[in-house]
């Protein structure tokens, strides 16, 4: 069996204690990673120290044609990760939609090349006789990035490359459950870039605590779970981290009675279903009115009886299993308590009778607010379509969610659909569409879903921190 190894100060390190990585469509491993511990994340903090003043100290194009070299590094070894992904997340290949592990490398390279182009010009505030102001972007130092399980290697990208293009240096722990198409990029980058500026720990929730901890680092960016997210922000207040946190999400559609069921289901269904389910921004509650609700739900459950559901390598497949089986155990769970207050399961509701963890795209309707299905982020194949009458009750219902990542309207009347959009208490508000993102427009949540933003000038802003200058004319 493989192991990958971590990357420390340009070098490559591998301990005795191993961490199995299964494969989630056989529940077989097919590879191992080192577990380390506290010594290998302060060997980690103080290699990243070392190599940031060099790296600060370049010049921006220096940078930027790091970064393009970067893209390149991800280009060539295109079919190789899509493979790693494939394997380690279950997600098909190609996909529902064409979500899957090749929108997943494709979209490293995307967001790499777009990034290397990003720049943080020198704003001038005053220049007159008397002064010149100048408000200057500095890196902050090290950056910790810590990354979960449902899109491993894209959001790894993320973290790393505006980190790296504002001239801080890198240390990142990918999720436990996924660690190997991220340790196998950050071994070619460490081929391109200088020692120390990308490092590479791998191990679990402990590891992550030490970094969270740690009194080297000087930012954190964290995609995972609210819950996780508290704990590092608790742990990072210790030396005042910077902290960019894109955390849970539980995104509502409303479908407004003025638009075709027929048309919108589709679009609808890979909104909630891609990827399984498993995106922070999937659709994840859906309101419909009721002159419409009993055609899209059957529209709904159609496509999901119809959805191919198998192994992510195999040709064909539209959605994988489930990542892990605690992620199974929770959309069996939501299932039951749904079944338990009378939602009605109009296709699916039950696992498959085949090795891995697969489960059966599922619709349920005759639920609402105050079922957990509907107030949880159930991050899995199981969507509730929720009636309503009127629209200010929907959009209470909608912004009745700790959590505030995405939310979409849906109707033939983009600019009525955009005035409702704008009242939902998410970061990202979308009309007749969900979940898109692009590399120049930020995206982040409000409420329990995070803080900061990613993307475009303003996420990478989140990586400098303000420096004033001020130059009197005369002494
Ligand atoms: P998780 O919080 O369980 O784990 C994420 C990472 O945190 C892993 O690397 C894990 O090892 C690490 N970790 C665990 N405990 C830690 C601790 N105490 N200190 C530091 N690190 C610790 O999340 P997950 O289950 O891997 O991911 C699923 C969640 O991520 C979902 O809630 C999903 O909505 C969210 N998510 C959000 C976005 C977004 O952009 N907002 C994107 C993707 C996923």
């Amino acid at each position: 069996m493989q192991v990958y190894p971590m990357y420390i100060d340009g070098r490559p390190l591998t301990l005795s204690a191993r961490r199995e990585v299964i494969n989630p469509a056989t529940g077989e491993a097919f590879a191992a990673v080192s577990e380390a511990g506290a010594a290998e994340v302060d060997l980690a903090v103080a290699a990243a120290r070392r190599a940031f003043p060099a790296w600060r100290d370049l010049a921006d194009s220096a940078r930027e044609q790091a970064v393009i070299r970067l893209a390149e590094v991800l280009e060539a070894a295109m079919p190789e990760l899509m493979e790693l992904v494939t394997l380690e997340t279950g997600k098909p290949l190609h996909g529902l939609n064409q979500v899957g592990a090749g929108m997943e490398v494709g979209g490293a390279i995307a967001w790499t090349r777009a990034t290397a182009a990003l720049s943080l010009p020198v704003e001038v505030v005053q220049d007159n006789a008397e002064a010149r102001i100048e408000i200057h972007r500095r890196p902050l130092g090290v950056v910790a990035s810590i990354t979960p399980w449902n899109w491993p290697l894209m959001i790894a990208i993320w973290h790393i490359m505006p980190a790296l293009r504002a001239g801080n240096t890198v240390l990142i722990k990918p999720s436990e459950l996924t660690p190997v198409a991220t340790a196998r990029f950050v071994e070619l980058a460490n081929a391109v870039l200088p020692p120390g500026v990308l490092n590479l720990v791998t191990g679990g929730a402990e590891v992550g605590a030490a970094i969270a901890s740690h009194a080297g680092i000087d930012k954190i960016v964290f995609t995972g779970s609210t819950n996780t997210g508290r704990r590092i922000m608790a742990s990072a207040a210790g030396n005042l981290k910077r902290l960019t946190l894109e955390l849970g999400g539980n995104d509502a559609a409303i479908v407004l009675p003025d638009v075709d069921p027929q048309t919108i289901a589709p679009q609808l269904f890979a909104a909630a279903f891609h990827n399984n389910g498993q995106t922070c921004a999937c659709l994840k509650r859906l309101y419909v009115h009721r002159s419409q609700y009993d055609t899209l739900c059957a529209a709904l459950a159609d496509l999901a009886r119809s959805a191919v559901v198998g192994d992510g390598r195999a040709a064909g497949t539209e959605l994988g299993p489930l990542q892990n089986p605690a992620q199974l155990a929770v959309v069996e769970a939501l299932a039951a308590d749904a079944r338990a207050q009378g939602g009605v399961v109009l296709a699916g509701g039950h696992r498959l009778a085949r090795p891995g963890y697969f489960y059966a795209p599922t619709i349920v309707s005759g639920v609402s607010n105050g079922c957990s299905l509907v107030d949880e982020e159930q991050f899995g194949p199981i969507l509730p379509v929720i009636v309503y009458d009127d629209i200010d009750e929907a959009i209470r219902l909608a912004n009745d969610s700790p959590n505030g990542l995405g939310g979409s309207v849906w109707s033939d009347d983009p600019a009525r659909a955009a005035e409702i959009a704008a009242r939902l208490e998410c970061g990202s508000a979308w009309v007749n569409t969900h979940g898109a993102i692009q590399p120049d427009a930020p995206f982040g949540g409000v409420k329990q879903s995070g803080i900061g933003v990613e993307f475009g000038v303003h996420g990478l802003a989140e990586y400098t921190s303000i420096q004033t200058l001020k130059i009197m004319k005369k002494p």
